[in-house]
């Protein structure tokens, strides 16, 4: 039976990617600060470890019945929407950095099979609406938009030295928005889908919803299950020391994702801009690289929505539920 670590299985992609990988026949580790917030993981074990710390990242390598897993997934990072990323860059830059400088030195010392690392197309630059698509060697030279996206940039060149150095098998995909049920959905690190999702689960039929700039920023979003799928294609693949993108090729504008949302809850929906950090003006990403694995997504944004709405709304319902004497 082969052995996968999942660091950040606490986390939205991390606990669907354990529940992926116990649905291959793996036997799998969970590693995170915290446990799933919404169902209890699928992990066969779950150690609450900070994996900021090297003492930690060795533990969680240190399998039972000796030796290191064949495969490390690492998603743990400090992440979040746009809010977080434009006002945490100094935690961001500090926390992810080094967990992944630690596990990455670690999983190569210890003779891991394959290592993936989850990227963000936030290592590219801004792009204006009509540009053609970038592809992955596009990222240089670099002008990433954020400091989430250097610190990405920076730990996949680590982790490629390392795998220049030890033979260790590393894979990196750039997500696109990944969106679906069990993603974070309030307190401020929530992501456009979930959070106009509340948005629109809060607001009465007919009603006005809050969004940040004019909405005519372009952007991809990709569902939860084929990103997973795209994750566990990539690691598997002879894709050596080429990061790939994973997304659809369905590109929107947030006035256009929220037009999606109001249509599976059934509303009639307008908006009103507010002042916000909006982030780049547009996205356009090839997905050859990955594509020539045999992956595609399956779920355009209409299908996916319709998944991930009634999730949110049944979340804002219990919440309300809750707050009710
Ligand atoms: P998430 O915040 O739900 O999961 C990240 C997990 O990392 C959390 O559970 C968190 O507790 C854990 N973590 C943070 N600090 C830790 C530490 N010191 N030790 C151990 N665990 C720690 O985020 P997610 O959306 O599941 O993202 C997973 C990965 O994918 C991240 O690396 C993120 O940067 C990347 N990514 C996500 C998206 C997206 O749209 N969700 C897009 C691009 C890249």
């Amino acid at each position: 039976m082969q052995r996968a670590l999942v660091c950040g299985a606490g986390g939205f992609i991390g606990s669907h990617l354990v529940r992926a990988l116990k649905r291959e026949g793996y036997f799998v580790r969970g590693v995170d600060v915290k446990t799933p917030e919404f169902s209890p993981s699928a992990a066969d074990e779950f150690l609450l470890l900070d994996l900021r710390d090297a003492a930690n990242c060795a533990r969680a390598l240190e399998m039972p019945g000796g030796g290191a897993p064949e495969k490390v997934f690492q998603l743990a990072a400090e992440m979040g929407g746009m809010g977080f990323i434009s006002s945490a860059s100094s935690r961001i830059m500090h926390d992810s950095v080094l967990i992944n400088a630690n596990m990455c030195h670690e999983a190569a010392r210890r003779g891991v099979g394959r290592y993936f690392f989850s990227s963000s197309v936030c290592v590219y630059r801004d792009m204006q609406p009509g540009e053609p698509a970038l592809c992955e060697d596009d990222a240089y030279p670099a002008m990433p938009d954020n400091d989430y996206g250097w610190e990405k940039l920076y730990s996949e060149r680590m982790a490629f030295a390392h795998a220049r150095e030890s033979g260790m098998k590393v894979r990196i995909a750039r997500f696109q928005n990944c969106y679906g049920p069990e993603g974070t959905w309030r307190g401020g690190r929530e992501k456009a889908p979930a959070a106009l999702s509340r948005k629109v689960a809060e607001a009465p039929d007919g009603g006005v919803v809050e969004i940040w700039g004019d909405g005519l920023a372009v952007r991809n979003f990709i569902y939860i299950d084929d990103l997973v799928r795209g994750i566990l294609a990539l690691t598997d693949s002879d894709l050596d020391f080429s990061p790939a993108n994973i997304g659809t090729e369905e590109y929107v504008t947030v006035r256009q994702l929220l037009e999606t949302i109001a249509e599976a809850a059934g509303k009639t929906i307008s908006f009103r801009s507010i002042p916000g950090p909006v982030g780049v003006a547009s996205r356009n990403f090839s997905t050859a690289r990955i594509r020539s694995t045999g992956w595609k997504p399956v779920f355009s944004l209409r299908e996916g929505i319709a998944r991930t709405y009634p999730w949110v709304a049944e979340q804002v319902a219990l919440n309300n539920k809750q707050k009710t004497p």
